[in-house]
C-alpha cells in the first residue's frame, strides 16, 4: 500500500546534513538508492539531485517504519521523519558529505513504488547507451548526469550574467523561417495554409542577427537551438545550442574581449580560473604548425624537417621536395614494434597526397646522420614516437598549386593536414602513455571546486585562429566555394582580388578552438550591399539566384547598415569539455542517436493519412 503525503513537507535535502545538525527532527524525500536489511536494522540510501543520507529503520523505535523499510526497493519514493544523529566513529563515511551522520527514522512513507529498472542509476558500471537513452529519466537519476546538468546550467546562467553586464539584449528569433545557409542541410516544415511552401528551421540566427543591427540593436546575444541535418559525430546533434551573438561597429578585437570575458566567467562558474586573453595565429600559421585549424595546444606541434635531408635522399624516399617534410612527435609512446605500426595505419589518410615513413629505426640505418638532424629539429626525447609525413612524389592529387602572398597552397595544405589529423589519432591512441590530457582530466574531475579555483592553465587551452583563407576551391564543380557563411567580410586590402585572384583572399573570419575541439566561429560581416552582390557573384550564384534566396537581406542591407560582426559558441561542446563528457550526449537532456533518433520518445514516427493530406504531402515511399 502506498502512503499519502499529506501535508509533510521536506526540511533538507540528501545532500545537506552534517554533524552540526546532530538531533535536529528533520524530514527527508528521495529515491531509495541502495537498501541493506540487517534484521532488525534496515539501512536505506536516499538519493536526491543533492546527495545521499542514510536513514536508518530501527525495529524498537519504529515498528511500522521498520516494516516498511522491508517493502521498499530500490527506485521507490519515500519520505523519512526522525532525528539527526552522529554515526560511531566506526560507521563514518568519509567519501559521503553527509558520512558523519544518519537520520534515526520514527516515521517512513513509501510515496511511490518502481518497477524494477532495467539499470541501477546507483550502481557505477554504465549500461549500454540505448538502454540509458530509452530510459532517460533513468539515466539522468544518475549522479554524473546530475553534475553534467548542473555545470550546464552555471555556464549559461554566468554567460547571460556577463554579457547582459556589457550591455547585450538577448532576442528571441523565429524557429519557422527560410534556409540559412551554414554548410547542412535544413530540416523542413511543411506549411499546411500554403500547398507545396515550407518553412526552413534555422541552421543558425545568422540573418535574422544581423538584420537586429541594421535596426540599431547594437549589442544582441541569445542561447539558441540551431538545427542542422548533417552525418551525426559523438560531438554533433541534428539540434544544438550556440552561445549566438553580434555587435554593431566591432573590430575583431572587440569580439575577441567579449568572448575572453564571457568565457572566463563560465569557466568562474565551475570553480576555474581561465587566463585571458587568449594566445592567436592565423590559420596558415595553425596548418603549418600544427596541420589542423583547432589545433590542441596540450601536445607538440609538426616540425618542418625538410632541412635533415638532402634533395637526393628526398628522391630515393619517393619524397616530393616541393611540398611539405614534416615530423609528427608523440611524447613518451616509445618505439613501436612493427605490428604496432601496422595497426596504426589506417589512422593515416592516404588521399591527400602525402605519404608516412614511420620506421625511423630503419631509416636511421640508411641515413644516420639525417635522423639525428631530425631529432634535433624536432626536439625528441629518446622515449619520443617520431614519424614524418610528406607529399608523396608518386601520387599527386588534384588541387591547386597557387601559392599566393607568401600562403600556402591547397596541396600543401592537404599533406599537412593528414600530418595533423595522424597527430591527433596517435595522440587520442596513446594518451595512457604521453598524458598530456591528464591536467584536464584532473581539474574536471575535481569535486567542490568553487570552494578554491583551480588553476586552468594548463588543463584548458583556448586558442583564436584568424585569417582564413575566404575561399575554398571544389574540385568536383570547378568552383569557388564559400570557406564559411558568405557574409563573412573579406579583408579590405584584399578586395580586389575577390574575382581575379580568390585564392589570396583572407577572410575576416576567425575561430575559437580548444584543446582540439572548435568551440565556435564568427566573422566580420559584409555590410554594403555592393560587397554582398559582388561575393554572391564571386561565388558563381547568378543575379536571379542571390534575388530569390537572399533578395529580403540584400533589401535590407540598402537601408543604412552599419559595419557590425558577430561569433557563435557551442554551448553543448563548451559544457562537454568543463564537465569531461566524451559525447554530447552527456550534457543534452534528450540527444539523439547517430541515426537521429530520439529513443524514449520514439521520435520520427510516421504520422497519419490525415495529417499529410492536410499538409498536401503524399509520400513516394512508407516503410
Ligand atoms: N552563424 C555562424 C555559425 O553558426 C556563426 C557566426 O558567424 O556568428 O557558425
Amino acid at each position: 500500500m502506498l502512503d499519502f503525503l499529506g501535508t509533510r513537507q521536506r526540511t533538507h535535502t540528501c545532500g545537506e546534513l552534517r554533524a552540526a545538525d546532530a538531533d535536529r527532527t528533520v524530514t527527508l524525500m528521495g529515491w531509495v538508492n541502495r537498501r541493506r536489511d540487517h534484521g532488525n536494522l534496515i539501512f536505506l540510501d536516499l538519493r536526491d539531485r543533492y546527495g545521499i543520507t542514510q536513514i536508518v529503520l530501527d525495529k524498537d523505535l519504529s515498528p511500522t517504519g521498520h516494516a516498511k523499510a522491508e517493502q521498499a526497493r530500490p527506485e521507490y519514493v519515500i519520505a523519512a521523519t526522525g532525528k539527526v544523529r552522529l554515526r560511531g566513529a566506526d560507521a563514518v563515511n568519509p567519501k559521503m558529505a553527509t558520512g558523519e551522520i544518519e537520520i534515526a527514522a520514527t516515521e517512513l512513507l513509501i510515496l511511490n513504488d518502481s518497477k524494477v529498472p532495467p539499470f541501477s542509476p546507483a550502481e557505477d558500471a554504465i549500461a549500454n547507451e540505448e538502454v540509458r537513452l530509452k530510459y532517460r529519466y533513468l539515466d539522468l537519476r544518475r549522479p554524473e548526469m546530475q553534475h553534467n546538468f548542473e555545470v550546464r546550467h552555471k555556464v549559461a546562467l554566468a554567460v547571460r550574467e556577463y554579457l547582459s553586464g556589457q550591455g547585450f539584449y538577448e532576442i528571441e528569433t523565429p524557429f519557422m523561417t527560410r534556409s540559412t545557409p551554414e554548410g547542412a542541410r535544413d530540416y523542413l516544415v511543411p506549411s499546411r495554409v500554403h500547398p507545396a511552401h515550407f518553412y526552413a528551421l534555422p541552421q543558425s540566427p545568422q540573418l535574422f542577427k544581423q538584420i537586429l543591427m541594421i535596426s540599431g540593436l547594437d549589442k544582441y546575444f541569445q542561447i539558441v537551438r540551431c538545427f542542422r541535418d548533417e552525418d551525426l559525430r559523438a560531438d554533433r546533434q541534428p539540434e544544438f545550442t550556440q552561445i549566438d551573438l553580434e555587435m554593431t561597429f566591432p573590430q575583431q578585437d572587440t569580439i575577441f574581449a567579449v568572448v575572453e570575458g564571457f568565457m572566463a566567467a563560465a569557466f568562474n562558474a565551475v570553480g576555474i580560473t581561465l587566463p585571458i586573453p587568449f594566445p592567436r595565429i592565423t590559420y596558415d600559421e595553425a596548418m603549418r604548425n600544427y596541420g589542423i585549424d583547432k589545433p590542441d595546444l596540450r601536445l607538440p606541434g609538426l616540425t618542418d624537417i625538410r632541412t635533415a635531408f638532402t634533395a637526393e635522399q628526398l628522391e630515393t624516399l619517393g619524397v616530393d621536395p616541393s611540398l611539405p617534410v614534416v615530423a609528427v612527435r608523440v611524447p613518451k609512446v616509445g618505439e613501436l614494434s612493427r605490428k604496432e605500426r601496422d595497426d596504426n595505419r589506417p589512422l593515416f589518410e592516404t588521399k591527400k597526397g602525402a605519404k608516412l615513413l614511420d620506421d625511423l629505426k630503419r631509416l636511421e640505418k640508411a641515413f644516420p646522420e639525417s635522423v639525428g638532424k631530425l631529432r634535433a629539429l624536432a626536439n625528441g626525447e629518446a622515449d619520443d614516437l617520431l614519424v614524418i609525413v610528406a607529399g608523396d612524389s608518386a601520387h599527386h592529387i588534384a588541387a591547386s598549386d597557387t601559392k599566393l602572398a607568401g600562403r600556402l597552397s591547397e596541396r600543401e595544405i592537404a599533406v599537412l593536414s593528414a600530418a595533423g589529423n595522424l597527430r591527433v589519432e596517435l595522440a587520442k591512441k596513446y594518451a595512457d602513455r604521453h598524458g598530456a590530457f591528464a591536467a584536464t582530466e584532473a581539474v574536471v574531475g575535481a569535486p567542490e571546486r568553487a570552494i578554491s579555483l583551480v588553476d586552468g592553465t594548463a588543463a584548458f587551452r583556448p586558442l583564436w585562429v584568424t585569417d582564413f583563407p575566404m575561399f575554398e576551391h571544389d574540385v568536383e564543380t570547378g568552383r569557388w566555394a564559400p570557406a564559411h557563411h558568405p557574409f563573412t567580410s573579406p579583408h579590405e586590402e584584399d578586395m580586389d582580388r575577390l574575382e581575379s585572384d580568390p585564392a589570396s583572399v583572407r577572410a575576416r573570419y576567425y575561430d575559437l578552438a580548444m584543446n582540439g575541439l572548435e568551440l565556435g566561429s564568427g566573422s566580420i560581416r559584409i555590410h554594403r550591399q555592393d560587397v554582398q552582390r559582388h561575393i554572391f557573384r564571386a561565388l558563381g550564384m547568378s543575379e536571379e539566384e542571390a534575388k530569390e534566396r537572399f533578395g529580403f537581406f540584400l533589401e535590407a542591407l540598402q537601408y543604412g547598415t552599419p559595419p557590425h560582426g558577430g561569433i557563435a559558441l557551442g554551448l553543448d561542446r563548451l559544457v562537454m569539455i568543463l564537465a569531461g563528457a566524451q559525447s554530447l550526449r552527456e550534457v543534452i537532456a534528450f540527444p539523439k542517436t547517430a541515426k537521429a533518433i530520439d529513443l524514449m520518445v520514439d521520435a520520427p514516427t510516421l504520422v497519419s493519412e490525415q495529417q499529410l493530406k492536410e499538409l498536401h504531402i503524399r509520400p513516394a515511399l512508407r516503410s
